[in-house]
């Protein structure tokens, strides 16, 4: 069944569903195979088992994707739900924190210093690696810090499924101000509905001007709390060392808001943070576990590829056997290099592991996402708000068209401008809007060739314009839900009449002989004679031995008939046509 295509409700399949099922009970009743179930799962970001629970809201958006009309099984109402139960051995996890900013504005220069600065007692001297990211221990507590600075690899990941950041660390230098990769971090963040803790950097430099940033930064919607909003702000100096302990403390504190949990007891999945392969080692992977934990001897699935887990390292390089929620490892054991922002899961053996990897690899490209398909998900209730990346060729136009996108839309459905800015299109902007699951409109601008490329992979849409009505028109049409796709006409087949016999009920019916492709029932079709179109229509029977058939190949004998009082003979060409979409 194809899991994307909107079906009318009424005409869906029931389906009775308790308050927690296996995957494997799930696919049962769906009537779909158990691979099919967990694929689907990984699109909404779930890594599952064949024999993990999910609660009764997952399950029945599950069975809602495959086309069913979900009822509640009388026992819903009594049990508790799955996360209930499972809120009582959720433990504590560290907050996993990514630090973005513009660049040369001290990113690497604060995580050197944290790294540095914050190790135990005992690791101290030791040899530091990078695998990608690093736990740093404050009185007693860990903090994971993602050390590939930057907002691509933030957003790269987020566009695979993988939500990996528990809060951003938001580097802006004192002396240069908020800058243009500043406000694009921030968008990011936004987007992700990721926390912002700011850093105002090289408070040590004499043109340092803190204020300056807080205010450009309020411009932004980002208020720091001593003038009464709720983004925490702090000075440091990577450099002298300033501020550091300050701002840790603080991210504990967003940390404790956030009340970050994890079930430590169960089997491991999370995120490929860095992948490579070594010359002597073998394929190496840097995984951050984020829920579960992951044990040398577990067999794991990572996108593409899996593998026996033979060693794990910890971010010091040292040997350890197990690795609980917001510990990165570094492993040993997969069959080949996975990518960075793939998901991996424990699974159960080798079989599992192989039809998995196997599905994930011939799954089908994801369908782009082109302003036509996402009208008719707005007309059809799927979708209450588009989101718009927006690329202009100066700064003077992006406030008039924002403002007019933002004032466009009904009550289903409005566009929200998530990312503004002049310049051209970029691979962090197509990145942003994968995420998101939006579109880019650019106006008077062009596409780098890296974002054109990252655009058909990841199936963004990317709209010029030069004309600003025609911009607003499409997209106006797009949130009213009638933008209608174009079609154009593919031949698909052909048909010599040799023969043409009166019948009572269909007037007349053409004896075709089919030489190319094929024909159907339904399909459009031209009449040649001549090589010059004499007549169209439709095909409104198809009939071999008298019995009704819905098609015919190329190399069979048929009888046709034509709706409508549309002329034929002997001799004629009949052309069959399929309409296909055009984006
Ligand atoms: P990134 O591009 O954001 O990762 O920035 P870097 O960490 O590479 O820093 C860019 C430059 O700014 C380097 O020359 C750093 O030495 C310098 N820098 C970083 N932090 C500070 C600071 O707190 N004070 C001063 N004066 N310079 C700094």
């Amino acid at each position: 069944m194809d899991v994307n295509k909107p079906r009318l409700k009424k005409d869906l399949p029931q389906v009775e569903l308790p308050s927690s099922v296996t995957v494997k009970q799930l696919a049962n009743a769906l009537k779909v195979e158990p691979v099919k179930v967990i694929k689907q799962l990984m699109r909404k970001g779930i890594m599952a088992n064949i024999n993990q629970t999910m609660d009764f809201d997952t399950a029945s958006a599950i069975a809602a994707d495959f086309g069913y009309n979900v009822k509640t099984a009388a026992e819903h109402r009594v049990l508790p739900t799955r996360k209930e139960r499972e809120k009582k051995r959720l433990s504590v996890r560290s907050p996993v924190v990514t630090v973005m900013g513009h660049v040369d504005h001290g990113k690497t220069s604060l995580l050197d210093v944290i790294r540095k600065t914050n190790v135990t007692a005992r690791e101290v001297g030791a040899i530091t690696q990078h695998i990608g990211a690093y736990q740093a221990f404050v009185d007693g507590r860990k903090i994971t810090f993602l050390d590939t600075p930057g907002h691509e690899a933030f957003t790269a990941m987020r566009s695979r499924g993988a939500q990996v950041t528990d809060i951003v660390i938001l580097v802006v230098a004192a002396d240069d101000g908020v800058m243009p990769q500043t406000v694009e971090a921030i968008n990011h963040a936004k987007a992700a509905k990721v926390p912002i803790v700011v850093a105002i950097n090289k408070i040590d430099k004499p043109d340092a001007n803190p204020e300056r940033v807080k205010q450009q930064l309020a411009d932004l919607g980002l208020v720091v709390e001593e003038w009464g909003g709720d983004t925490v702000c702090v000075p440091i100096s990577a450099k002298r060392e300033q501020g550091i302990s300050d701002l840790l403390e603080n991210l504990f504190l967003v940390a404790d808001i956030l009340e970050l949990k994890a079930d430590a007891d169960r089997a491991a999945e999370g995120v490929v943070i860095e992948a490579k392969l070594d010359k002597t080692k073998g394929p190496l992977a840097t995984l951050l576990v984020q829920r579960g934990t992951l044990r040398q001897g577990n067999i794991v699935v990572a996108g593409d590829t899996w593998g026996k887990i033979k060693v794990m390292f910890d971010d010091k390089g040292n040997r350890i056997h197990k690795a609980e929620p917001s510990t990165p490892v570094e492993v040993l054991g997969l069959n080949e290099v996975a990518k960075s922002g793939d998901l991996f899961m424990v699974v159960l053996n080798e079989h599992e592991a192989r039809s998995i990897v196997e599905e994930h690899k011939y799954s089908r490209p994801r369908p782009t996402l082109s302003l036509s398909t996402l009208s008719s998900q707005i007309s059809d209730g799927q979708i209450k708000e588009l989101p718009i990346v927006l690329k202009t060729d100066v700064d003077g136009s992006i406030e008039p068209i924002k403002t007019s996108l933002e004032r466009l839309g009904t009550d289903r459905a409005k566009a929200r401008v998530m990312h503004a800015a002049s310049g051209i299109i970029t691979e962090s902007d197509v990145l942003l809007a994968s995420a998101s699951k939006g579109i880019i409109i650019g106006f008077n601008t062009t596409t780098s060739p890296g974002a054109i490329q990252l655009a058909n992979s990841e199936a963004v849409s990317i709209r010029q314009y030069d004309v600003i009505y025609k911009l607003i028109e499409d997209v106006d049409r797009t949130l009213k839900g009638m933008l209608e796709p174009t079609y154009t006409e593919v031949l698909s087949g052909r048909a010599e009449v040799r023969a043409v016999f009166p019948s009572s009920k269909l007037g007349k019916i053409a004896g075709v002989y089919v030489t190319e492709g094929k024909v159907w029932r339904d399909a459009q079709v031209k009449i040649l004679r001549q090589n010059k179109i004499v007549g169209e229509s439709r095909v409104s029977s198809l009939r071999r031995y008298k019995e009704d058939v819905a098609e015919v190949s190329a190399g069979l004998e048929c009888g046709l008939a034509i709706e409508g009082n549309v002329d034929f003979q002997t001799g004629d060409i009949i052309e069959s046509y399929r309409k296909e979409r055009v984006e």
